[in-house]
């Protein structure tokens, strides 16, 4: 590979980490230079993450928000690499065999109009709509226009799940995965799949961007990343946001028509959401080692063979909760998993392909896996980990096959909370809304 494709695609560099061979290539090719800073209403902002500057009682000042990108300086010089490329044309771009329901062909045609217009767009679809592939058509307008995409999760494990998706269906277009903890170096791909968190590096870097799970941490009211999203988008280019539980900002940018709307509440298998059943529970969740409520549940579980997912609020109530398991059902096979475990997406594997009959997690597989056929329970619903979104994320890993679209989905709790309210709320809503 030729090393300056390391370099080209919108790209905001440091010029002091490049030598000058590299330097003069890319601005021959149209690279622009510019300080790494700029001042407005009299204040210093970083040009890579646009955010403000404090004075540090240092000799040598820096942007503190995108160090651990690289140190920028507030003397330093940036190129901003070039975004003027031609990529390969093709017979057909897109390979895929599938069938789009007429909901998703509708949001389809939604998102057409939307990049036609280049106009940013919101797909509000309910967990296990299908969104993925009303982006596909999407994509493959984008590719036939000879132009770039980005598509980004704040979550790396999205990304991680969505690459060999996009590599799949789009087999000779070159597609990368990027983020903080990915093997491959960049380079330029006309798709890109990345964090949010890598678009700080780029400045008008891409045609459309398609955003996931716009909702969820850490990009939730995260301004530096909001920020790096729009900058990292061409002027004419457009976003595309997707999310199950919309945050309330962007809905109000569809009020005021800032963005369009495509919604979808239905599932694609056509059946309404499974609706929690809430329990309140007497006693502390681990009563008696584990509580004689979910001592019944559980036995019941195994003795119908079910599989299930556990879900808790913070990973010593999980550990704890896994040695009583282990005590009280020593034939029982299971994992447990949370964002600092370095096996994560092994174990969560050994469930999809039901070597083991449960996985307790953390909040950490609240959306963007799929498993067909299990019971999805929350213990210490009431914590307040769980917020609405958190609930109805979760909920909708149930249910999400064609046969089995009535799994359960149990709620326990020692006191109700608002939050568990209105997720229960929103679920019956989203079912009445697909009815009509
Ligand atoms: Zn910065």
């Amino acid at each position: 590979m030729n090393k300056i494709n390391e370099y080209l695609g919108g790209r905001v560099l440091n010029t002091t980490s490049l030598n000058n061979e590299d330097l003069n290539e890319l601005q021959t090719l149209g690279g622009k230079l510019c300080d790494a800073t700029f001042r407005k209403d009299n204040k210093l902002f970083c040009r890579r993450c646009l955010m403000g500057i404090k004075k540090l009682p240092i000799d040598f000042q820096y942007c503190r928000h995108c160090i651990n990108l690289g140190k920028i300086q507030v003397d330093d010089k940036l190129i901003i690499t070039p975004t003027d490329i031609s990529y390969p044309a093709q017979n057909q771009y897109l390979q895929w065999n599938g069938q789009l329901t007429a909901n998703q062909r509708k949001g389809v045609r939604e998102l057409l109009i939307a990049f036609q217009n280049k106009q940013d767009h919101l797909v509000w679809a309910v967990t296990g709509a299908g969104k993925m592939e009303m982006i596909f058509p999407l994509i493959e307008q984008v590719l036939i226009a000879g132009q770039r995409v980005a598509m980004c999760s704040p979550r790396v494990d999205v990304c991680i799940e969505l690459f060999p998706r996009i590599q799949a269906v789009f087999p000779n277009t070159s597609v990368g995965l990027f983020h903080g903890k990915s093997a491959e170096k960049y380079h330029l791909t006309q798709i890109a799949i990345m964090t949010v968190h890598q678009l700080i590096r780029f400045e008008q870097g891409f045609d459309v961007l398609i955003i996931d799970e716009v909702d969820s941490y850490p990009l939730a009211g995260n301004e530096m990343l909001h920020k790096a999203i729009y900058k990292a988008k061409k002027t004419d280019g457009m976003i595309v946001y997707l999310s199950a539980t919309p945050p309330k900002e962007l809905l109000q940018d569809v009020r005021q028509e800032k963005i369009t709307l495509s919604k979808l509440y239905q599932r694609f298998h056509g059946h309404p959401l499974p609706e929690p059943q809430c329990h309140l529970l007497f006693k502390k969740i681990n009563f008696l080692g584990i509580n004689p409520q979910l001592r019944y549940k559980i036995n019941q579980m195994i003795h119908n063979k079910q599989r299930f997912m556990l879900f808790f609020p913070q990973i010593p109530i999980m550990k704890s909760f896994a040695k009583q398991l282990k005590k009280l059902y020593p034939t029982l096979t299971f994992v447990d998993v949370s964002s600092k475990d370095k096996q994560r997406l092994e174990k969560v594997q050994q469930f999809r392909d039901q070597k083991v009959q449960a996985i307790l997690t953390t909040t950490i597989l609240e959306r963007g896996v799929t498993f067909k056929k299990i019971t999805v329970i929350v213990l210490e619903a009431q914590a307040k980990e769980f917020t609405k979104t958190t609930l109805i994320q979760i909920a909708g890993r149930a249910g999400r096959g064609k046969d089995s679209y009535d799994d359960e989905v149990h709620f326990y709790y020692q006191y109700y909370t608002e939050q568990i309210r209105l997720a229960c709320r929103e679920i019956k809503y989203l079912n009445w809304q697909a009815k009509k």
